[in-house]
């Protein structure tokens, strides 16, 4: 089985990726922001609380997202591979998600990270903001999660080098190209 890791900043395009890995290799889809969206438009507890995070750029506290993220895993698995999208985004994250695919007798099999430029990140985030409908892509919010991203979550960079399982591809080009670099470095796993 795979576990994959797809990274990168808001607006990089993990989901949009991540739809099409799933399409070509039959992964399950762990997005945590569309969890997290699901339990806000169900009114759940849950949903209130991350509510106020996310409409604030914040990241929700670890421990609650581990939660959901080990309970969302047990829901889908055992399963060829998952695509793990928006977790880990802290290093507390990433060292629970290693325990708790070595209790499962896994582990991740690769970290891709999309790299995209900063300002073609605001202008996508932008866009998408007008017809998402998503309110945490407007111009002060996203600023809020590109400072969130810089401080607390792209460090995972370096802690996915030090596993040696960090692959870094281009993620600006056509949606072909980009998935064509990623799918280059699954096949080779
Ligand atoms: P993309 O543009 O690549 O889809 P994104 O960063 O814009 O990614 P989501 O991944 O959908 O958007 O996350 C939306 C919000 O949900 C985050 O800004 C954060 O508040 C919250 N969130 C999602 N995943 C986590 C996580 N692992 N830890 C803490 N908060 C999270």
């Amino acid at each position: 089985m795979k576990n994959l890791v797809i990274f990168g900043a808001p607006g990089s395009g993990k989901g949009t990726q991540s739809d099409l890995l799933v399409k070509r290799y039959g992964f399950k889809h762990i997005s945590t922001g569309d969890v997290l969206r699901g339990e806000i438009k169900n009114g759940t507890e849950l949903g209130k609380t991350a509510k106020n995070y996310i409409d604030n750029g914040q990241l929700i506290p670890d421990s609650l997202m581990i939660d959901i993220l080990a309970s969302t895993y047990d829901s889908l698995c055992p399963c060829d591979g998952v695509i793990f999208d928006g977790f880990p985004r802290t290093i507390p994250q990433a060292e629970a998600l290693k325990k708790m695919l070595a209790d499962r007798n896994t582990e991740v099999s690769a970290m891709l990270e999309l790299d995209v430029p900063k300002e073609e990140l605001i202008s996508r985030l932008i866009n998408r903001g007008k017809t998402s409908g998503r309110a945490d892509d407007n111009e002060e919010t996203i600023q809020k999660r590109l400072t969130v991203y810089k401080n607390q979550t792209s460090p995972l960079i370096d802690w996915y080098t030090s596993e040696g399982i960090c692959h870094s591809v281009k993620g600006i080009g056509s949606l072909e190209e980009i998935e064509a670099a990623l799918c280059k470095v699954i096949d080779e796993l």
